[in-house]
């Protein structure tokens, strides 16, 4: 990069930064353009993979989540994941063959449809991409309480009442050994579960030698981001801790709605 070319991106960087908090506090849509973010009907951005701009301010977790850990967690570890996931794509040109190009979702359900070499890359800078597309959407200001109509039901018939619910998917965060993530996942039979994955290894890949394109198949309600870069800045080794003001910013309207969609 030319000393120019710094200069004009550091200044175009800084007018991003001032005017996006700004935009974000008033409740509007960011001025921020994207590709859209990654719902259940939109499954994925078109390749080349984008970094999707945050739904709020970056401070709009505070305190629970604070906006430095945001800011670090968005703005680098998830535009690694898509930097790194377009870098491996565009060294495989046989991409532009696969039947799912550009389509991320059905592509982590069918990791088995990339060469080994990429495969690893897809797996976890695809699979980064992914969760934390949808992990964003997860969490809201002023978020918390409780699920309510149908995912309520679900949740109680599924683990007895909220309260359980909320200390098993806690616990089932905090056995994480190292890197990876809680979820809450509608199986295939169409039930409520909780699993934790390593990495990140998406739960909607299941595991390879299996038909995942067509459905039944797995599909995301809720995820949990227990890797270190997460929470170490405000809570250090108290992951519990982290796990705990989290319930505080949990977006159920969108958990919700994922769920009137996949119980059609
Ligand atoms: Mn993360």
């Amino acid at each position: 990069m030319t000393r120019r070319q710094a200069i004009k991106t550091t200044a175009l960087a800084t007018a991003v930064a001032a005017t996006a908090p700004q935009t974000f506090s008033q409740g509007q849509p960011p001025l921020v353009t994207g590709q859209p973010l990654i719902t259940t009907s939109s499954p994925a951005s078109a390749y080349p993979f984008v970094l999707p701009p945050l739904p709020y301010a970056v401070d709009a977790l505070e305190p629970h989540i604070d906006a430095q850990t945001m800011e670090i967690h968005h703005g680098r570890h998830h535009k690694a994941y898509v930097d790194n996931l377009n870098k491996a794509l565009a060294s495989w040109p046989e991409y532009s063959t696969l039947k799912y190009h550009g389509n991320l979702e059905q592509n982590l359900r069918a990791l088995d449809s990339f060469p080994e070499n990429i495969r690893t890359a897809v797996r976890n800078n695809g699979g980064g991409h992914y969760n934390h597309s949808l992990f964003w959407q997860m969490m809201k200001k002023n978020g918390g309480g409780e699920p309510k109509a149908e995912l309520a039901k679900a949740v109680e018939s599924s683990f007895g009442n909220f309260s359980d619910f909320k200390t098993k998917f806690g616990e089932a965060a905090a056995k994480v050994f190292g890197s990876g993530w809680a979820w809450l996942i509608v199986t295939p039979d169409k039930r409520l579960e909780i699993v934790a994955r390593p990495n990140q290894d998406t739960p909607i890949s299941g595991t390879l030698n299996e038909s995942r394109i067509e459905r039944p198949r797995t599909e995301i309600l809720l995820g949990l981001d227990v890797w270190e870069h997460a929470y170490y800045l405000k809570y250090q080794n108290k992951r519990a801790d982290y796990i705990a003001a989290w319930w505080n910013v949990v977006n159920w309207d969108f958990v919700a709605e994922r769920y009137a969609k996949l119980a059609k």
